[in-house]
């Protein structure tokens, strides 16, 4: 009870702490992932800032070379501005289509000086409408000339220059032209020059283009209608590509006639938009520099996140390794509470909450039949455990718990109950038929002996079998049912099965009132002793009397000892019962003439304590001589604590009692015994006696005991003669002495009395 009210309790705090060490695991494994994650995201992120950087550097790199190379143009135009934005230019520009041109003033103002100074291989004076008005090549003049290559691109760029307003200088405001056009003025509504720039290839080489409108640096009237147009073309040359890399310090720019493979470049477009080379150079990346300079700070996190994650997977270890302990333990422990630790099998608790769940199934569902209950016990276990030692009746157990999981059906449950008990449940139909078959299945695992160190044991069983739901409901009522029936096995002789019946039950109520009855019967004198003569086997002449109990219950009769008396000793009766008989049977017999007077021992008067004390009491009460009484005891008395109770019969014998041992060959005789105590006589069990007659080795037997108790010098009793036959048999084989219903049956004390006292006193078998 205390077991089972334990279980669930321990079960429920182990399940408590599986349920919050895993959930502790799942937090730390969700927790680490999450981690993992961040970092994975926070590495990503990084890595993407730092693309972007070199990106938005690359990029930064590509405007400031895109931008200082328009820039390079305007500062071109910029640097003629002294040449476009003059009164007499425009005044020679004007005339040059005409007759009246000075062409030696514009040869050397214009095409001279822009060879020398701004390093103009072409330059080209133009009408607005894009007709050429002079060219000059490498500051020489050149012949006949329509511009040739360069037509198309001057007439765009003057397109553009007009439709961008690209303008040099500080444009204040418009002034209105001929024919509805307007010009961008300064302040002081002087004309400023529209200008525009672009990029060609000329002679295999790129070339910077500009064009800028040649304009009056004094007020001379309304500005002319149409102004004439100053191109100047410079190859991009070593000097200009150093300059830039020296402003936007980029070492290694340089241009490319093919599209460059790495690093970062800008296309140089001519004016329809086709490249016509590459600006390429070495991008300057940051990133380098960023993870430098961030790089301790990567460091101490990377190691942070190290040991984190390595805490975190230390802590997720120990928590599933926590987990499994207690899942481990837990197991173990439900299974120490659920089975028996020598045989390995389940044991009570076990076994009762399986035959309450088979119960529970047989009554929900008619079909399933029923529980049968099969409750077995070793036949004379502790005669094992005490003659052969506790080894071996534990390594019994043991065999006796694998032979029986071996040979039962693999769904019959096998339990042990404790000590030599097992319990065999099986859920089957068939009512009486199948309790017989599982009972002879039962009796069947212990047809072969046990082999158990070195020895071979025959060992018999005794079962019980019930079943329910037909016979009871309720497991506790079936087990007790199972063990009535084990008990009438039992009783019956042992090495066999019984079926509970209802009558059962009523024999079991018997023995309870039984007892009760007896505790009243000593108080009310309902006892008395029946004396036996004991006589010698060849004369019949009487030399002792056996006392045995008779009880005369005042309504059932005379009991029969052999029932009551195994109840007194089962019901504690035994010792008050005992006493009194010693004090009857010493105060009758001592004046009777000279016998021997035998009185049976129950094996728990000799163990208990008091009982030496008790003898001698009852001696000096009665005055009877010790020497003149045998006391009989049985092999059972030798089995229990044989150390203290051969000191009880050494006293005895001490005393001057002598001392018999009695139904010798029933149960487990072993000549062994003989040897522990110097008995004064053997009394041969009556069952023994009675197989003489039919059974050839009784009687070999019956001589080799005999002859063994007068080895021993020991009187040989022979037990329960009946009929001439037996008594010539026990004669031939050594017994001095019978004892049997063939010379005289137990008799009142007063007729034993008068039988001693009759100097003429012949048993029956003289008489006849
Ligand atoms: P036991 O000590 O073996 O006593 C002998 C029994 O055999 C007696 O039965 C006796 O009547 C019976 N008997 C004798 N000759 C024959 C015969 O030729 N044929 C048959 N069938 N039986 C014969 P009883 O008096 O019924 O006693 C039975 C058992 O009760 C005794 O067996 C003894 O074990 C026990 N008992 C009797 N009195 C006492 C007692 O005072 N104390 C104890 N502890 N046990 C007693
Ligand atoms: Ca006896
Ligand atoms: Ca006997």
């Amino acid at each position: 009870m205390t077991l089972m009210g334990l279980v669930p309790a321990k079960r429920s705090d182990t399940e408590r702490k599986i349920a919050s060490g895993l959930r502790t695991g799942w937090i730390a494994l969700g927790t680490l992932l999450g981690l993992i994650a961040l970092s994975a995201a926070l590495v990503l992120a990084f890595e993407r800032a730092l693309v972007v950087a070199d990106d938005l550097a690359r990029q930064d790199e590509r405007q400031r070379v895109q931008r200082l190379l328009d820039r390079s143009m305007e500062s071109a135009v910029g640097a003629q501005l002294g040449l476009i934005n003059w009164n007499e230019a425009v005044m020679h520009a004007a005339r040059a289509p005409s007759d009246r041109a000075d062409m030696a003033w514009l040869d050397r103002e214009f095409g001279t000086y822009a060879w020398q100074m701004f390093g103009s291989r072409d330059a080209l004076l133009v009408g607005d409408s894009g007709t050429v008005i002079r060219e000059w090549a490498d500051g020489r003049p050149v012949q006949q000339s329509d511009g040739g290559e360069l037509r198309q691109a001057i007439a765009t760029l003057i397109g553009r220059s007009y439709a961008s307003a690209g303008v040099l200088g500080d444009q204040h405001g418009w002034a209105a032209m001929a024919a509805g056009q307007r010009w961008p003025v300064e302040r002081n509504r002087m004309p400023l020059p529209r200008w525009a720039g672009g990029l060609v290839r000329r002679n295999g080489q790129i070339g910077i283009i500009t064009v800028a409108s040649i304009v009056p640096d004094q007020v001379v009237g309304p500005i002319m209608a149409r102004p004439a147009w100053f191109v100047s073309v410079r190859p991009f040359e070593a000097a200009q590509l150093a300059s830039m890399r020296r402003d936007l310090l980029l070492p290694d720019l340089q241009l490319d006639r093919e599209r460059p493979g790495a690093g970062n470049a800008i296309a140089l477009r001519a004016l329809d938009g086709r490249p016509i080379g590459w600006l390429r150079w070495t991008a300057k990346s940051p990133s380098p520099a960023i993870l430098r300079s961030t790089g301790p700070m990567l460091w101490t996190w990377s190691l942070l996140f190290v040991g984190v994650l390595i805490g975190g997977i230390m802590v997720l270890r120990r928590s599933w390794w926590i987990t499994r302990e207690l899942l481990v333990s837990e197991a173990q422990a439900r299974h120490n509470a659920l089975h028996d630790a020598m045989s390995g099998l389940p044991n009570r608790v076990h076994a009762m909450q399986r035959l309450r769940q088979d119960l529970a199934i047989c009554l929900g569902d008619a079909k399933a039949g029923d529980v049968f209950v099969g409750y077995v016990d070793l036949d004379g276990f502790k005669v094992i455990n005490d003659t052969q030692g506790h080894h071996v009746g534990d390594e019994l157990v043991r065999q006796v718990a694998i032979r029986l999981r071996q040979r039962m059906p693999e769904s019959d449950f096998v339990a042990r109950f404790g000590g030599d008990e097992f319990v065999v449940l099986r859920r089957a139909v068939g009512g009486r038929a199948m309790a017989d078959e599982l009972g002879n299945e039962i009796m069947a695992v212990f047809a072969e002996p046990f082999a158990i160190s070195g020895a071979v044991l025959d060992v018999t069983c005794s079962c019980g079998i019930s079943w329910g739901p037909a016979q009871s409901e309720d497991p506790g009522e079936l087990l007790r049912r199972a063990d009535i029936a084990l008990y009438r096995a039992k009783q019956r002789g042992r090495a066999r099965f019984r079926r509970y019946t209802r009558d059962m039950d009523a024999s079991v109520k018997l023995r309870l009132e039984l007892e009760r009855e007896l505790r009243r019967a000593v108080a009310r004198d309902e006892l008395s002793v029946a004396y036996q003569p004991i006589v010698t086997t060849a004369s019949g002449e009487i030399v002792g009397v056996e006392a045995l109990l008779r009880w005369q219950h005042p309504e059932r009769g005379a009991i029969r000892p052999d029932l009551f008396v195994p109840i007194a000793e089962q019901g504690g009766v035994m010792i008050a019962l005992g006493t009194w008989m010693l004090r009857r049977v010493f105060a009758q017999c001592r004046d009777w003439p000279d016998c021997d007077i035998s009185v049976n021992l129950s094996p728990i008067q000799v163990m208990s304590g008091g009982f030496l004390a008790t003898i001698a009491e009852i001696v000096a009460e009665t005055g009877i001589d010790p020497a003149r009484v045998v006391l009989e005891i049985t092999e059972g008395v030798m089995l229990d604590r044989s150390e203290h109770v051969l000191g009880v019969l050494g006293e005895l014998d001490r005393m001057g009692f002598r001392i018999a041992l009695d139904d010798f060959g029933k149960g487990y005789s072993s000549l062994s015994y003989l040897r522990l105590f110097n008995f004064e006589r053997i009394k041969i069990d009556r069952s023994f006696v009675s197989h003489v007659e039919s059974d050839g080795d009784a009687k070999a037997i019956l001589c080799t005991i005999a002859a063994l108790g007068h080895s021993l010098r020991m009187k040989v009793v022979a037990e329960g003669v009946e009929t001439e036959t037996q008594r010539q048999l026990v004669q031939a084989a050594g017994c001095e002495l019978v004892q049997g219903y063939l010379f005289w049956k137990p008799m009142p004390a007063e007729a034993m009395r008068d039988l001693l006292d009759a100097p003429t006193a012949t048993p029956r078998l003289l008489r006849a």
